[in-house]
């Protein structure tokens, strides 16, 4: 059995339409969504995501400002820029793209941002409601892999999901997602962590493998079940020097094994990558919307 695979351009497609529509109806009151994005330094990735995020507000008509500082920022230079982003009305929402210069305490800009405009949904407040089930936003790549699930006819209900990683980012809000009440939720959640002896043990057993752990192609088939449905989140840059620059991108799935043993699997590039920026735009609508009460 070769699985079926879930792509993230094809269902962040239809999440773009989606939200186009609401971008209209917004519009139609005199209100444009707006995104700030705050780049401090020159990481190379983070000008890649940033550039992206950008492009993708302007494609979707939504109002985009990016603001570069640089690397030499100190802490409160910072916490000024997020405090005027906060009063900005111009602005619904907003991000710091992390990660920051070692000398910013990360947890300190996260925690100055106002919840009404945390589109990262970092902020303790948010992941709070999160965690009752109350959720004002859910975290981009989470609730990507979520809406992967929802839209390709997985069924969550009293399935066993089991997420490899307990990041703040990825692998904690997907378990707090999947196990709360309701639609693409209502599961059995597991999460494991570096410290799980025989992980393939746990691994082997989920309907649902969540894998988030950075580590290239390290789920083999053997560490999955017969029909299993497999999401990688993982990124990963290895060398191949038959690709152009040298490198090319894996995921933390061994690919092209587990998909004979999957029924649906998501692959790296194309999967769950497309989700990420697709929900932090869906957030910037919501935080619009809810501005004006819709
Ligand atoms: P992270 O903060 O480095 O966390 C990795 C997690 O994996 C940790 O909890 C770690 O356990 C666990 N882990 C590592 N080795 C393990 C092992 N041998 N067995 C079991 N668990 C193990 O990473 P992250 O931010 O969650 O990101 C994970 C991957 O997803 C990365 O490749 C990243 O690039 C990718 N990512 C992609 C997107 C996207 O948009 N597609 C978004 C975010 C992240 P400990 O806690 O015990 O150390």
């Amino acid at each position: 059995m070769t699985a079926r695979m879930i792509l993230g351009k094809d269902v962040s497609e239809s999440i773009y339409g989606e939200l186009r529509e609401r971008i209209g109806a917004l519009k139609a009151k005199g209100i444009v969504p707006g995104l700030a994005v705050v780049l401090v330094g020159e990481d190379p990735a983070s000008q890649v995501y940033v550039r992206m995020k950008g492009k993708k507000c302007e494609e979707l008509g939504m109002h985009s400002v990016t603001i570069v500082m640089p690397e030499t920022t100190t802490q409160e230079e910072l916490l000024a820029k997020v405090d005027e982003l906060n009063r900005d009305p111009s602005v619904h929402g907003f991000l710091v793209q992390l990660p920051l210069p070692k000398h910013i305490d990360e947890e300190a800009i996260i925690n100055a941002v106002d919840p009404s405009k945390d589109v990262d949904c970092f902020h303790p407040f948010n992941v709070g409601k999160m965690l009752i089930g109350e959720p004002d936003f859910l975290p981009a790549t989470p609730a990507g892999v979520q809406q992967m699930l929802i839209r390709s006819g997985t069924e969550t209900a009293g399935k066993h999901v089991v997420i490899v990683g307990r990041s703040n980012i990825v692998g904690k809000p997907m378990a707090a997602m999947m196990m709360q009440k309701g639609k693409g939720a209502d599961s059995t959640v597991t999460v494991t962590n570096s410290r799980t002896p025989n992980l393939a043990s746990i691994t082997s057993q989920a309907d649902i493998l969540i894998v988030a752990m950075g580590r290239p192609r390290f789920i083999t088939a053997d560490m999955v079940k017969q029909g299993a449905v497999v999401i990688d989140v993982g990124t990963n840059r290895i060398p191949d020097p038959s690709a152009k620059n040298g490198s090319r991108l894996v995921g933390d799935v061994d690919f092209d094994n587990v998909k004979e043993k999957a029924s649906a699997i998501t692959p790296v590039p194309g999967g769950v990558g497309p989700m990420t920026i697709c929900m932090l735009m869906a957030n910037t609508v919501h935080a619009a919307e809810k501005r004006v009460g819709i």
